[in-house]
């Protein structure tokens, strides 16, 4: 069989199109979108993955503020800065670079952004919106694996979706895409007894788990769709995926390279969740100043 590849790349740049047009249209209502990049510390992917963020809302017609913060910082001090974030009007969406230093607590720091700004959808009000099927901001990468699904025409409705990984911030929300789209859903974590009994029968393989070429070729079902969304640094510098990719050539049918598959529209997601919230609060704006009108 032939393993066709997803370009993550190609699409992403298809879709940024559209977005800067959204953007376009913000600025012709006077709305600039803004997004507030948080990082603690000085963990040098968390830095790449920052720089790369604010290229892409430059490149799109988002001001992007970049706050950059001691890694001694306490989180009193972060809470507070989130707090002003959530009140300054230049900004529509918030995200905070994880992981966070061990002093601070993730969740509280998550639960202090404003949900509307919540533009990594980590905030218990958007999970529980996911979660029971309501609309809500999703979380980058696994909106960046369902639109990387929809972009190959594939829909779960029907097919069995293993997905390796059970993270807050992966695993779990994309599971919930998943279920949402009618597909059944086997979640796998570091637990599971044998791995392969349940890859095997995937239909749709997303593998979120963070271990290096975990996911080799004779743990993949022939025909199968297969997401990588590790990203992960061997010894000798090269990046690879939670997937073995030269041995599943010639199993799946098509499979998302690392880098170049998921990568890139998790960033694309970010942009589009930021653009959303500025539209909604634009919106909400223009409603509240009309209302005011009206009184
Ligand atoms: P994480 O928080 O470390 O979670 C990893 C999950 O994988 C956990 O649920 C863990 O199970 C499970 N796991 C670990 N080893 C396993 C095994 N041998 N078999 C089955 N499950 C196993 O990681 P994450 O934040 O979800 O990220 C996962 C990967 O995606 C990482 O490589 C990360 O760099 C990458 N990532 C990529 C993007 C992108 O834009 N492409 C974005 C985010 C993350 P337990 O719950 O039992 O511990």
């Amino acid at each position: 069989m032939e393993t066709r590849l997803i370009d993550g790349l190609a699409l992403s740049n298809r879709l940024r199109g559209a977005l800067r047009e959204r953007a376009d249209a913000l600025h012709a209502r006077g709305v600039r979108p803004g997004l507030a990049l948080v990082i603690v510390g000085d963990d040098a992917a968390s830095r790449v993955y920052v720089r790369n963020k604010v290229k892409a809302c430059a490149d799109t017609g988002i001001y992007s503020e970049h706050v950059e913060l001691p890694g001694d910082t306490s989180e009193p001090a972060l809470l507070e800065r989130i707090g002003a974030l959530n009140r300054d009007p230049r900004i529509h969406g918030i995200l905070v670079q994880l992981p966070l230093p061990g002093h601070i607590a993730r969740e509280r720091v998550l639960q202090a952004i404003a949900p509307d700004k919540d533009a990594d959808g980590f905030h218990p009000l958007n999970v529980g919106l996911l979660a029971t099927g309501q609309p809500a901001t999703v979380p980058c990468t696994p909106a960046a694996v369902m639109a990387l699904l929809e972009s190959e025409g594939i829909d779960p409705r029907g097919q069995h979706a293993v997905v390796v990984g059970q993270s807050n911030i992966v695993g779990k929300p994309v599971a919930h895409l998943l279920l949402q789209k009618g597909a059944t859903v086997t979640i796998c974590n570091s637990k599971t007894r044998v791995l392969a009994d349940h890859t095997r029968r995937a239909d749709i393989l997303v593998a979120a788990a963070g271990r290096p070429q975990l996911v080799t070729g004779e743990m993949v079902k022939p025909g199968a769709v297969v997401i990588d969304v590790g990203i992960n640094r061997l010894p000798n510098g090269k990046l690879v995926g939670d997937v073995e990719f030269q041995s599943v050539l010639g199993v799946a049918a098509r499979i998302t390279p690392v880098p170049g598959g998921v990568g890139p529209m998790t960033v694309t997601m970010l942009l589009a969740n930021t653009l959303a919230a500025a539209e909604r609060q634009a919106t909400a704006g223009a409603g509240s100043a009309s209302s005011t009108v009206r009184a």
